[in-house]
């Protein structure tokens, strides 16, 4: 072949090697430039959805009359958010309030109903996140808070902080005027009960809540008890900004619930934001691709609820069930335990 043929040969295959890799990136780009507006479903005015706890409950293994008991504190913790937010209350008042009469019901693990560490003590963890400036507020580790959610709101408004623990979180709830109860307010005997059974086997359960007010801002609350069993002051992924409480007006409002070292290592629920910040995902579309891609590989069993600025609700979990419900502006509304019901 002469020589003036082999150049253009080669100049030729140099600009087809050149095009198909242009080509391939522009392919490998296309799901980035999705918009997050993008997601099916009419804007809400304003919309709620709640957790009472991923767990292992099934239709065989969790008592009817227990169920029942579930469904209907779920239902009472929906009406005071949704009651709120239709009167133009905040969407932090609603997240508050909500997840307050989960926190006074002994059926939760969060506030009254909180579990046992090893030692047989209860140490409760919360925060509150507010979506429109990204403040936010969390206790760790507090004994004798008798609503820990209070609390985490009073340090993110009321302090220059952002997370108190132990005895130094209990002493400014005193000095903001929160209700202090003995420690032994948290006893039950359901729960203690429970851990001499988890003294062998560890468990979890906790509440949160995410709201959207009329004024388009987003917030997001979590409460609880922590595992069961739980040992040295171990602190959760509930009180940690990124990984079991988060919300952002840009994107979505997030709490998760589930085994906590595994949202703290994946940082779950700022992922999920990120997705839909960075990659243009749809809420369901992260925080599917979170709880069970993500997370099922890692091991880590849970489940996330989310709410994003249009009244868009995810609640997807890998666990066998999660306490949860929801109401938005248009009237809708459910209450779910198991997998196979609620909303797809
Ligand atoms: N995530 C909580 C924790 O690890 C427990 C739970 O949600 O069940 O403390």
């Amino acid at each position: 072949m002469p020589d003036n043929m082999k150049t253009k040969l080669n100049l030729f295959s140099s600009l087809f090697f050149l095009l198909l890799v242009l080509f391939s990136c522009r392919t490998e780009k296309k799901p980035a430039s999705r918009p997050v507006t993008d997601i099916p479903g009419p804007k809400q005015e304003w919309a709620i959805v709640i957790h009472g706890g991923a767990g292992g409950m099934t239709r065989e293994n969790l008592a009817p009359e227990l169920e029942k008991e579930y469904r209907e504190s779920l239902l009472t913790a929906i009406k005071t958010g949704k009651k709120i937010l239709a009167e133009g209350g905040s969407a932090l008042d609603a997240v508050e309030q909500t997840i307050k009469t989960m926190e006074d019901n002994p059926l939760f693990n969060a506030g009254k109903g909180a579990v046992f560490t090893h030692e047989g003590r209860n140490e409760l963890d919360a925060a509150i996140m507010d979506g429109s400036n990204l403040a936010a507020g969390a206790v760790a580790g507090v004994t004798d808070i008798k609503n820990p959610i209070t609390a985490a709101r009073r340090v993110m408004t009321n302090s220059p902080h952002v997370m108190l623990s132990g005895s130094g979180a209990s002493q400014f709830a005193k000095e903001q005027g929160l209700e202090i109860v003995p420690p032994s307010y948290f006893y039950t005997e359901k729960r203690f009960n429970e851990l001499q059974e988890l003294l062998k086997k560890e468990k979890n359960g906790t509440v949160g809540c995410c709201a959207l007010d009329k004024s388009g801002n987003l917030a997001a609350g979590t409460s609880t008890g922590g595992m069961a069993n739980k040992r040295y002051n171990r602190i959760g992924d509930s009180p940690i900004i990124g990984a079991g409480t988060y919300a952002n007006n840009k994107t979505c409002a997030v709490s998760g619930t589930g085994h906590g070292e595994y949202f703290i290592r994946y940082t779950v629920a700022h992922d999920i934001s990120a997705l839909m910040e960075y990659k243009g995902l749809s809420v369901k579309e992260a925080s599917e691709l979170v709880v069970n891609d993500k997370l099922v590989k890692a091991g880590g069993s849970g489940g996330v609820i989310c709410l994003d600025k249009n009244g868009n609700i995810s609640m997807p979990f890998n666990s066998a069930g999660m306490f949860r419900g929801f109401a938005t502006a248009d009237g809708k509304e459910g209450i779910f335990v198991f997998k196979d019901e609620g909303v797809k």
